[in-house]
């Protein structure tokens, strides 16, 4: 079982709901995260039970970031607005960079989305689990 985070912005959220509708199946044996109103969309569009964090403006990314920090989140889809300005924006990059530091799979679009969760359906995140055991303690010796 994974630790998986959905993000999107809002002109994101219809896009959002319907792709995890379409993958609800591959969802459903996983661990579920999300900034408040997106994870309240999927929630009232399917039977998966997710445990929302902060709207992202008020701080859900940097929470969801502190779990990518201690390498407990194996996967994020995060539709970002590309096209609109968003007042978190140092929030934004803070969680993407952490996500490289770390080598966390992101998908920042559905066309990346998508190849990802077939990848998750397939197995392809098994590695993930070996992550897991061999994790540093807090003092973050690498
Ligand atoms: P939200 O936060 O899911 O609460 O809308 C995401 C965002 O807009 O950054």
């Amino acid at each position: 079982m994974l630790n998986i985070a959905f993000i999107a912005h809002d002109r994101k959220k219809d896009e959002m709901v319907n792709f995890v509708i379409a993958y609800e199946h591959v969802f459903k044996g996983h661990k579920l995260y999300s900034t408040g109103t997106t994870g309240l969309r999927i929630m009232e569009s399917t039977s998966l039970q997710i445990t929302r964090f902060m709207s992202g403006p008020l701080g859900g990314d940097q929470q969801i970031g502190a779990l990518v920090a201690e390498n407990n989140m194996d996967f994020i889809i995060f539709l970002r607005d590309p096209l609109m300005a968003q007042p978190h924006e140092p929030d934004i990059s803070a969680l993407l960079r952490l996500c490289d530091v770390q080598g966390i799979p992101v998908a920042t679009n559905i066309a990346t989305a998508e190849i990802l969760v077939r990848a998750l359906d397939r197995g392809d995140f098994r590695w993930r689990d070996l992550v897991d055991k061999y994790k540093p303690g807090v003092d973050g010796d690498k």
